[in-house]
């Protein structure tokens, strides 16, 4: 049985206390939210924080709010909530598609959608136990120096494998970030770089306080994520797609990403932009579909075959759109075990 590490467990009931005492502790601190990555991570040694700054007591981290200029997202809000909450079902149906299909229901209770954010990249020869781990001597990522799946590359290419950033980025979320009395608001695209261990810009004593949408009127949005078992996995390639359609059908602004192939969810912006001042047609849809899986670089470092993920990139890029125009999705949903509607 792997046992967690010792630790100190703070529980402050403000986000300006947290902030004080992650500034106190410094590297050895770490945030708990949900606990569903971090502490199975603890358990197999991938990271030992002295002291957890636990954010289940903040209240205002639990709130959502909605106005006519859209909406802001505590950090705490579980993923359950946003899955079950009718509000999510019109421009932000990307996010609660995305929320429902993380895990398993009983993660979805715990899960936050900040930890979702902020969740560990992923990677074959890192999500070991210690012995295993060592067994290798260990990978770049932790306490090692080379990384095995690329053994020449001098930056590690563990995996983005968050399910609600891709359709955050694409419904054009930005996130605010306290850090003592400071506070910054930035897109949430630009929070992360495409590096396995330095995977977000976070400062170490940054919180992530809220996620802020935009109001999406006229906007449809859809996520498509490939998996092994419908009801459970990590994904190991995921479409993010968000359209802004006149009455007529012509696309007038478009966002699609890519997620779990790359460090970083990968913006696939000239895929989008081919998209504008056209319908979604099929010829259109198979353009854009070709354009974003030239960005899609999968290693074999996750779940299935790299080039077959590859592969799949242009069709999951096609389901996302054809959803978006409308089309009645129900046969590929029951093939790819996508029970979400
Ligand atoms: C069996 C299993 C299956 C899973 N499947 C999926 C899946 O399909 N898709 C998926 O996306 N995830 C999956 N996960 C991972 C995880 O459950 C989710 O990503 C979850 O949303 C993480 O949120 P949390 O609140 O539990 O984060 P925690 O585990 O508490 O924290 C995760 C990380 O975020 C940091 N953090 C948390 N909150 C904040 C904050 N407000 N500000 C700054 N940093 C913060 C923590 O310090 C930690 O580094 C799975 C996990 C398990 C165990």
């Amino acid at each position: 049985m792997m046992r967690l590490p010792m630790f100190d467990l703070r529980a402050p009931r403000t986000t300006d206390e947290a902030a004080r005492i992650l500034a106190g502790e410094g590297a050895n601190a770490m945030l708990l939210a949900g606990g569903t990555d971090l502490l199975p991570n603890m358990k197999r040694r991938q990271q030992v924080p002295r002291t957890l700054v636990s954010l289940r007591n903040i209240g205002t981290l639990k709130q959502s709010q909605f106005n006519p200029a859209g909406a802001r997202l505590g950090a705490c809000v579980t993923l359950t909530e946003i899955a079950e909450d009718p509000r999510f079902r019109n421009g932000y149906s990307a996010l609660w598609q995305a929320a429902a299909q993380v895990a398993t229901s009983h993660i979805r209770n715990m899960a936050t959608l900040g930890g979702n954010i902020c969740l560990d990249t992923r990677c074959s020869y890192y999500d070991q136990n210690y012995e295993w781990r060592k067994s290798i001597s260990f990978c770049m990522k932790k306490d090692g120096e080379v990384c095995w799946t690329a053994p020449g590359s001098e930056r590690c290419m563990a995996v983005s494998s968050t399910d609600t950033a891709p359709a955050l980025i694409a419904l054009g979320a930005r996130v605010l970030l306290r850090s003592g009395a400071e506070v910054r608001e930035v897109l949430l695209s630009d929070l992360y770089q495409n590096d396995g261990m330095n995977y977000m810009l976070r400062q170490p004593g940054e919180i992530v306080e809220e996620v802020r949408l935009p109001a999406l009127h006229g906007w449809k949005s859809a996520y498509w994520k490939l998996r092994r078992r419908g009801s459970f996995d990590f994904p190991v390639m995921s479409v993010a797609a968000a359209a802004r359609l006149s009455p007529a059908g012509v696309v007038e602004e478009a966002r699609i990403v890519l997620g779990a192939v790359a460090s970083r969810p990968l913006p696939a912006d000239e895929a989008a932009k081919s998209l504008v001042g056209r319908p979604l047609t099929e010829e259109t849809i198979a353009e854009a579909a070709a354009q974003a899986a030239r960005l899609a670089k999968p290693l074999d470092n996750t779940d299935f075959d790299m080039s077959w993920r590859k592969k799949v990139t242009t069709a999951f890029v096609t389901y996302a759109l054809r959803d978006l125009r409308g089309d009645d999705m129900t046969s590929v949903n029951l093939s790819l075990g996508r029970h979400i509607l």
